[in-house]
């Protein structure tokens, strides 16, 4: 987001100041519980690489691998690579247990061909053009009065706000099929799988904030344009 937005798009701004506060309040939330949940290992001692591989299996998925990635929460799923990247693989904490099991959840929907999971792979290299391009091509339009402009950087936009919304289903799946798996295991107790949702939940809390800032975003541009 452009930081010159507020002095330019005025009173239209003010719709972005709830999904600013959900935010701030969401990346609060996933770090402290994040934090919490790291302090606390699982009672036996199973590390996230071995639950992974463990779900994995359980599901019938041999052809994932578990690869290596820098930075807390920075796991992901690569449905290209067929790679699961896990920040902390040989940390047996409840968080990493619960993040690497949210990781597996999502390379069972691939397996499964879980529809909003193709539908957010086939429009990722759309939404990256559409949120490169829209807020420049507004701005571009305003300047030299092209309402041409304008209206391509809506529709460019739309596609980003596209992207974070269809990610909801995806993320909620992930994390549910994470805990149904944990919970068949056997390897992590009943209290720990409530730790695992906590921080799930959290996470989670992060993609709703995303998707609101994106459609208020789009929201702005609307009525913004509807003022002029
Ligand atoms: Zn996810």
């Amino acid at each position: 987001m452009w930081w010159g937005l507020p002095f330019l798009m005025g009173p239209s701004f003010l719709i972005l100041l709830p999904a600013l506060a959900l935010a701030i309040y969401a990346q609060y939330k996933v770090r402290s519980t994040y934090a919490r949940y790291s302090r606390i290992e699982t009672e036996q001692r199973v590390t996230a690489g071995q639950v992974a591989q463990r779900i994995l299996e359980g599901n019938g998925i041999t052809d994932v691998t578990i690869g290596q990635i820098r930075g807390a929460l920075a796991d992901n799923y690569d449905p290209r690579k067929k790679v699961l990247h896990l920040s902390a693989a040989d940390s047996t904490s409840v968080a990493a247990v619960g993040v690497a099991a949210h990781e597996a959840g999502h390379a069972i929907q691939h397996a499964r061909n879980y529809r909003p999971l193709s539908l957010r792979t086939a429009i990722v290299p759309i939404a990256n053009i559409g949120s490169q391009l829209a807020f420049p091509l507004f701005f571009l339009g305003l300047i030299f009065r092209y309402q041409a402009f304008i209206t391509i950087g809506i529709f460019a936009f739309s596609a980003a706000v596209l992207f974070t919304l269809v990610t909801l289903p995806v993320e909620f799946d992930a994390s549910r099929r994470a805990v149904a798996s944990l919970r068949q295991s056997g390897l992590v107790s009943d209290e720990e799988v409530g730790g695992v949702k906590e921080v799930l939940f959290a996470a989670a809390l992060t993609y709703v904030a995303a998707a609101a800032m994106a459609a208020l975003q789009l929201l702005m541009l609307l009525s913004f344009n509807r003022r002029r």
